[in-house]
């Protein structure tokens, strides 16, 4: 595995490169379907697993190719990104202080508010890195960052945090789902754990659902986090594990496609009379767009949403338009998708309501100009 530290991230992720060698030297992993492990006449265990609800073997690949790709210790598949953001938070002590952000992915931030209510947990939201770093003047046993974060793409400062956290006794723990690490690194910004929506952008193909966790160190609180999975069960089907292997090989192209056409989708809506803004934090009118172009290398990701002069109507009006972006949820795929996302994120959404958040995905991106251009227009001359 020596070798594999010169090459790279991209080359190790075309050539799912990681896992231990395959006795028929196959290309490809085959997909591992036992759920149960044989012990030895004497009681031991010769294959070294119990049962696949612990570690199962089609798990390998994957996560020792991320754990290359985001230069951790260890990672830990999840049957949904959720299952693995609350496996972080079910690890923490009863009475712990989590300090988070307040515009996030939001169906974690509702299950937040929910655990901490219950579980005894002080829950404290930051707006901007100033509001973090005075959360940070008092102990904390976790800080959550999800940077670009959902879905007006606010920036944290990876390393600013890790700085404040630590010092304030937290860990740091990323969302960086968006960013994925063809862009983003957290751990070697500071971060402690780095988690990811596999469904996005990792898998790739809009057909797994899937979560990841890599951490820096194997250390107590990862042996709770793995318990947390072993015991609480939330794991990935091996046929998932499969086809996430799958999308891994070509994630440094997807995500480098994607990106730079929502570079230039983002720089040829910017000043369209029909947006009231684009936000996008590669857009120097973006206001973390100084912290990403510092801590986000190569590119800026490829999600941006869209504020429509004349409201949620108007809003919609354009989503109903599109021809060629699809109108759904999620993001990450090949495929450039579309949504109105107060609606999907329902009653006491923080989002504005005229913002229509795209995913790009990798179509040519003049197909995508005209399709927008299109919506837009159609509604602008009415
Ligand atoms: N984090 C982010 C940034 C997301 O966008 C999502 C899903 O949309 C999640 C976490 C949750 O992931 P999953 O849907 O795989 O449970």
């Amino acid at each position: 595995m020596q070798h594999h530290d010169r090459l790279s991230p991209a080359t190790l992720a075309a050539q799912g490169v990681g896992a231990e060698p395959m006795p028929h030297r196959d290309i490809v992993p085959p997909i591992h379907m036992a759920s149960t492990f044989e012990r030895a006449e004497d009681g031991s265990l010769p294959g070294g697993r119990i049962y696949a609800r612990d570690a199962s073997p089609a798990y390998d690949p994957a996560e020792a190719l991320l754990c290359q790709l985001e230069g951790g210790a260890a990672a830990a598949l999840f049957a949904s990104g959720m299952a693995a953001a609350t496996a972080v938070l079910l690890a923490l002590e009863p009475g712990a202080r989590i300090v988070a952000p307040r515009d996030m992915y939001w169906s974690l931030r509702n299950w937040l508010i929910g655990f901490s209510t219950n579980w005894q947990i002080t829950l404290d939201f930051y707006a901007d890195d100033d509001e973090l770093a005075a959360l940070l003047q008092r102990p904390a046993a976790l800080v959550w960052v999800e940077t670009p974060a959902n879905p007006t793409w606010d920036i944290t400062d990876i390393a600013r945090a890790a700085t404040l956290a630590h010092a304030a006794g937290a860990r740091l723990a990323v969302d960086s789902t968006v960013p994925t690490p063809v862009f983003t690194r957290p751990l070697a910004l500071g971060a402690d754990i780095v988690m990811h929506s596999a469904t996005k952008y990792l898998n790739g193909h809009s057909d797994v659902v899937a979560g990841v966790l890599v951490t820096r160190a194997t250390d107590d609180f990862w042996a709770r986090i793995k318990t947390a999975r072993a015991a609480g069960g939330a794991v990935l089907g091996p046929f998932e594990a499969w086809l996430l292997n799958r999308g891994l090989r070509t994630l440094f192209p997807r995500v480098r496609t994607a990106a730079a056409s929502a570079l230039r989708i983002a720089q040829h809506f910017e000043h369209h009379p029909a947006l009231v803004k684009v936000l996008y934090p590669g857009l120097p009118s973006h206001p973390g767009h100084a912290v990403a172009a510092r801590q986000m290398e190569g590119g800026f990701g490829a999600m941006l949403s869209l504020r429509v002069r004349g409201g949620a109507a108007a809003a919609q009006a354009v989503a109903a338009r599109v021809r060629l972006f699809r109108r759904a949820t999620s993001l990450g795929s090949v495929e450039s998708l579309i949504e109105h996302r107060a609606v999907v994120e329902g009653p006491g959404t923080r989002c504005p309501d005229d913002l229509l958040r795209l995913s790009v995905g990798i179509e040519d991106t003049n197909d995508l100009i005209a399709d927008l251009a299109q919506a837009l227009e159609a509604g602008h001359s009415a």
